[in-house]
């Protein structure tokens, strides 16, 4: 039976990036240094395939810090932790590693430097994820209010206009962000704030491939976990962008394809916690029924590289 034929525009950059990349790491140089079982508080990167990699290495996933024995070390996850959390392994005696991404502690260190500063800080994140939760822990309880929404721009109650400074979770889409950015500082002229937001490079990039792509796109489908935030971003980004049908799947089992019967293109995309393997089964997949066309698209060039911490690179 011959094969439909099938443009596949593949994005890049896609897939990890520089924070996931090093979160990772950190976690196979712990086991490799102290041996298992290392405990891993949260999910090290929201992707299955990577967690269950590392559990079956030696890890150990527990969602808070008191399900860790004393004895054995604890690495937080690359989407940081609330000060409240190495404070209490400190307490504990217990050996940590921070893997929080450098660029989301960039956003904590900007956040204490503007409270020191007496400047209330709102930040611009998603309520209840694990980044948003490990920034605004950098203060005390209270202090750091959220918006999600330009609505909620219009209804935060302030202490003083004139003294407000804003943060942003690295994940967000670079569009909704500018928006409420912008209302921000409608309301609030002298707020006070990074250049435009504190979205990551890795956020931008991949939502910049998908602008590129979506619109010459039947479909296009994220590879990604269901609670990673800048994959949802993508979804959102390339429905914007013009295409029809934009779905997140985990791996290529996930693939409904009923829903894409007769498309003529598709792109593909991964957030920056879904590892290449699972791009790969995708593409497959689609080479498996189609007469395929590969299309690469690169729209930037990455060459991020962060340093794992210090304790991992010294022997034991
Ligand atoms: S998405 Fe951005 S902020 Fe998050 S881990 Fe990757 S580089 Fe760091």
């Amino acid at each position: 039976m011959t094969k439909p034929p099938l443009t596949l525009y593949l994005a890049a950059p896609r897939g990890f990036c520089a924070g996931v990349d090093r979160a990772i790491k950190i976690v196979e140089m712990a086991i490799e240094k102290w041996g298992a079982p290392v405990y891993v508080r949260h999910e090290i990167v929201h992707n299955k395939f990577v967690v269950d990699d590392l559990r079956a290495k030696g890890a150990v996933f527990v969602e808070e810090l008191d399900e860790c024995p004393p004895d054995r070390p604890v690495i937080f996850s690359a989407h940081g932790v609330p000060k409240a959390v190495p404070a209490a392994a400190e307490a504990r005696q217990m050996t940590f590693v921070d893997a929080t991404c450098p660029l989301v502690s960039k956003v904590h260190i900007e956040a204490a430097r503007h409270a020191e500063n007496g400047l209330q800080m709102i930040m611009i994140g998603h309520e209840g994820h694990p980044e948003t939760i490990g920034t605004m822990g950098q203060l005390p309880e209270g202090a750091v209010l959220l918006v999600e929404t330009v609505e909620d721009v219009a209804t935060v109650v302030v202490r003083d206009p004139s003294r407000l400074a804003f943060v942003t979770q690295t994940t967000l889409s670079v569009d909704d962000t500018a928006d409420i950015v912008t209302a921000l500082q409608a309301r609030f002229p002298q707020i006070v704030g990074p250049h435009k937001e504190d979205i990551c490079y890795a956020t931008t990039n991949r939502q910049e491939a998908v602008k590129t792509i979506a619109p010459d796109c039947d479909a296009l489908l994220v590879v990604g976990a269901p609670n990673s935030s800048n994959s949802k971003r993508l979804v959102e980004v390339a429905a914007r962008a013009g295409c029809n049908y934009s779905q997140l799947v985990q791996r290529a089992t996930d693939i409904d394809w009923r829903a894409i019967e007769g498309i003529r293109s598709v792109g593909i995309t991964a957030g920056a916690s879904a590892p290449e393997v699972l791009i790969n089964e995708v593409v497959d997949a689609f080479r498996d029924r189609f007469d395929m066309t590969l299309v690469p698209v690169e729209t930037a060039k990455e060459n991020v590289e962060f340093k794992v911490p210090r304790i991992l690179r010294v022997p034991a």
